[in-house]
């Protein structure tokens, strides 16, 4: 392509662009197609010769658009929010542009000098303490294998990578965690078995007391505790495991300590909701999703840890074609992770955090607290539903109930109620099991979320509910 063809296509789809985020609420929120619809509208074979541009976004238009789920549409209640904004877009555009791959200081200084400030702006922003370090990584999934590999090579004294397991090692997290827990369990080569599912209070956080037990009982069997895996903010229903009581428990048994705050890590950049962070001092490591609540494109997860040396020991890795004469000077975050090239994140940070302001970002935090909260008020005013765990932060877990219902009856009632909720295309929500009932995830975190969105939302709820009841009252007559 030419550069005049660039220019000229440049322009019209940063237009299509700014329609597209205009236009948002005209899309419905949940994409409609059906399982390999995409897939049978796309050549089994690539075009031998090059294609125009016009052509291609005709088929971008018509083919990819109706697959899209559209994660910035105000009425996203589903799973966590993916938001990205303007500024984040504008950044992205020019990391494009650049096409810099920032495995080394040399291979662009300001790609590694820019993530060691950002990294500091978010450490202050969250008040995490002065001593962390940070780096930018792809996903919280990556970030938590780097923490599992760290502690494992901490606790061997770097054996494992020189000699491979010798011992079993265990690792700790609640029965609520994240799967990407599982899967660095499995990655890193501790065994699934060795993954110890520590019970939970009636409010979905780690129960210390059962931690400390299991941990006891593995002592006593010879078996080395290595890791805890602590969450700030399930993926079911936003529950804060208490570091304030599990950092002691780890300190004494010098055991790693990773804490998950990937989605509700950014809550702290408010002060005021800054109260799930007690203890957090005690982590050897931390990570956050600016990709999910921080206006920032995916992928950015910032992973922060105590003992940088640690992390570097694991990953270090120097054959000859790497050296370079500013090593001994610079950061080279290759040596941090586990990738070699970098992609330029911290760019759309840095347009990000500037553009906004501190203030800015605190001020939607507080918004969509606020709003959730509203929303989990209705629900517990209506006779029809209630809460099936304590609203958290952004996140409302509910359910549709009705006199009579056996737990069966419930789930399927409220598996209808999701269905039907999803279809109108205004808003789309998700689903979890708590305590074994099935629940509506209603997670208010969109950043074109405003209170119209969220009234609209409960008042679907509330019509499809009884829609559903209307049915089910003409076939049993
Ligand atoms: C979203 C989420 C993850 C996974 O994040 P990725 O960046 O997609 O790997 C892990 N843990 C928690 C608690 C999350 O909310």
């Amino acid at each position: 392509m030419d550069n005049d063809t660039f220019r000229k296509n440049a322009h019209q789809f940063v237009d299509w662009m700014a329609d597209y985020m205009e236009n948002i609420e005209s899309y419905p929120v949940k994409s409609k197609v059906q399982p390999g619809e995409v897939k049978s509208r796309v050549p089994d074979s690539a075009p031998q010769w090059g294609e125009e541009m016009d052509t291609i976004f005709k088929d971008f238009e018509n083919i990819i658009m109706p697959g899209i789920s559209h994660w910035q549409h105000p009425g996203w209640f589903a799973y966590f929010p993916a938001n990205s904004s303007p500024e984040s877009v504008l950044a992205e555009m020019l990391t494009a542009g650049l096409g810099v791959q920032g495995m080394i200081w040399d291979t662009s200084p300001s790609a590694t000098e820019l993530e060691e400030v950002m990294m500091r702006w978010l450490r202050d922003m969250l008040g995490l303490p002065g001593d962390f370090t940070g780096v930018i990584q792809d996903t919280a999934s990556t970030a938590t294998l780097c923490a599992l590999l760290s502690a494992r090579e901490r606790i061997t004294h770097f054996n494992i990578n020189e000699k491979g397991f010798q011992q079993t090692l265990r690792v700790y997290t609640s029965s609520q965690t994240h799967s990407s827990i599982e899967k660095g369990v499995k990655i890193a080569g501790f065994g699934r078995e060795n993954l110890v599912l520590i019970d939970t209070d009636d409010r979905f956080a780690m129960n210390p007391k059962a931690l400390e037990q299991a941990i006891r009982k593995d002592l006593d069997q010879g078996l080395i505790p290595c890791c805890v895996a602590a969450t700030l903010g399930t993926t079911s229903s936003l529950a804060m495991d208490p570091l304030d009581a599990i950092g002691p428990i780890c300190q004494k048994h010098k055991i790693w300590l990773h804490v998950d705050a990937a989605f509700a890590g950014t809550a702290a950049i408010a002060p005021e909701h800054r109260e799930f962070m007690k203890g957090v001092h005690h982590a050897d490591s931390f990570v956050f999703n600016p990709h999910k609540w921080m206006l920032t494109n995916f992928d950015c997860s910032a992973y922060f840890v105590k003992q940088p040396d640690i992390l570097r020991r694991t990953f270090s890795i120097l054959p000859e074609y790497l050296k370079t004469r500013a090593d001994d000077q610079v950061n080279n975050y290759r040596d941090w992770g586990i990738q070699l090239g970098r992609r330029f994140r911290a760019l759309k940070l840095w347009f990000v955090i500037r553009s906004r302001g501190v203030e800015g970002i605190r001020h939607m935090v507080r918004e969509h607290i606020r709003l959730a909260q509203w929303f989990a008020d209705q629900v517990k005013d209506h006779k029809d539903f209630e809460l099936t765990a304590p609203t958290s932060l952004t996140l409302v877990c509910f359910r549709h109930v009705r006199p009579g219902l056996g737990e069966d009856e419930l789930t399927t009632l409220n598996r209808t109620l999701l269905e039907r909720i999803n279809a109108s295309g205004e808003v789309y929500l998700t689903h979890t099991v708590l305590n074994g009932k099935y629940s509506l995830r209603m997670s208010v975190a969109q950043r074109n979320t405003l209170q119209r969105h969220v009234e609209n939302a409960w008042q679907i709820t509330r019509e499809i509910a009884r829609e559903i009841e209307d049915q089910a009252g003409d076939t049993t007559l």
